[in-house]
């Protein structure tokens, strides 16, 4: 199968799409942006023995490729509308390109996102780049930038379900809520758009609760206490991990894709399945609070003050 044939079978779907006046097909593709809109690009890669494990099934990273690069659209606060595709293969056979295809289109058609181009490379290893583009009304995107002394941080969901999920792949256990929370994310879309005008900033948790609410304070040049106690934790943690296990897993592990966001506190009344866990402060730094007291917290763990 040459490249021509290989992109027709498995990725030209030829799906009319809002926007798109020329597809997959041409040198590039024409889109026709919303009037009133920004765009907001983000673009992501996973690479085969770094990403995943090479034994990975092929239509969890496609679905994989697309939903993290979603997750970073949300965190801005916009609506995908298109992508396009960087597709690096060792000889695969066709089984493993349809499995792909189809949890590429499994995860876009959540959303309606048309790929409308790409590029296709043989290579060593599998490398797979999608690239979004989002739309949000002209100067409201989400930034990090925004958190101001006497907001509440919130956080979606529920954090560490993913890492959670990977320990027991490791250990050859499997929950299937766990587990799915670590092969299938699912990007908070509708959360982020309705975070338009509410939030002060937002972004999404993908290297950890912790980690990724310092850069925000950061960004934002303000400090922060986070409330331990008060952080979000799904049922099928507790079952599987003890206190101290489970709380390192929701404040460091890692591909939540939850948002971590900051707003005046009544801001944000009415929207759903958010939990405040915190305040900005004028302390530089994030302080952690437990019991009442507050505790030592870094990336990569977190232990109690002596
Ligand atoms: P060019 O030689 O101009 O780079 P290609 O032969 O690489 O063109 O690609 C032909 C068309 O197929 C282009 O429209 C390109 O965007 C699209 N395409 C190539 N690879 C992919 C892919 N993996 N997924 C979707 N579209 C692709
Ligand atoms: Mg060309």
């Amino acid at each position: 199968m040459d490249e021509f044939e290989l992109i027709e079978r498995f990725f030209n779907r030829r799906i009319s799409s809002p926007g798109v006046a020329v597809g997959i097909g041409d040198d590039g593709a024409v889109l026709q942006p919303s009037p009133g809109h920004d765009q907001i690009q983000v673009i992501d890669t996973l690479v085969e023995g770094v990403h995943f494990p090479a034994d990975s099934q092929a239509e969890d990273i496609g679905y994989r490729v697309v939903a993290v690069n979603l997750s970073d659209i949300a965190a801005m606060g916009a609506r995908p509308c298109w992508m396009t595709l960087a597709l690096t293969l060792p000889p695969k056979n066709e089984q493993w390109l349809d499995d792909f295809a189809s949890g590429l289109f499994a995860a876009a058609g959540e959303f309606d996102v048309a790929l409308v181009g790409g590029d296709t490379t043989g290579g060593d290893a599998v490398v797979a780049t999608v690239h979004i583009t989002g739309e949000v009304a002209t100067g409201k995107a989400l930034l990090r930038s925004g958190a101001m002394l006497g907001d509440t941080i919130f956080v979606t969901g529920t954090v560490g379900d993913s890492a959670a999920g990977l320990e027991l792949l490791g250990r050859g256990e499997r929950d299937s809520f766990l587990t799915n929370r670590f092969l299938r994310p699912q990007a908070r879309i509708e959360t982020g758009c309705r975070l338009v005008g509410c939030a002060s900033a937002a972004i999404d948790v993908s290297d950890g609760l912790i980690g990724d609410l310092k850069k925000l304070l950061q960004a934002s040049g303000v400090g922060g206490e986070l409330d331990i106690d008060r952080v979000p934790m799904s049922d099928a943690i507790k079952v599987h991990f003890d206190e101290s296990h489970r709380t390192r897993l929701a404040l460091t592990g890692g591909d939540d894709y939850e948002l971590c966001f900051t707003a005046r506190p009544n801001a944000v009344d009415g929207i759903a399945d958010i939990t405040a866990i915190g305040k900005i402060t004028d302390e530089p730094g994030l302080a952690c609070r437990q019991g009442g007291v507050i505790v030592e917290c870094d990336d990569s763990g977190y232990r109690h003050f002596q």
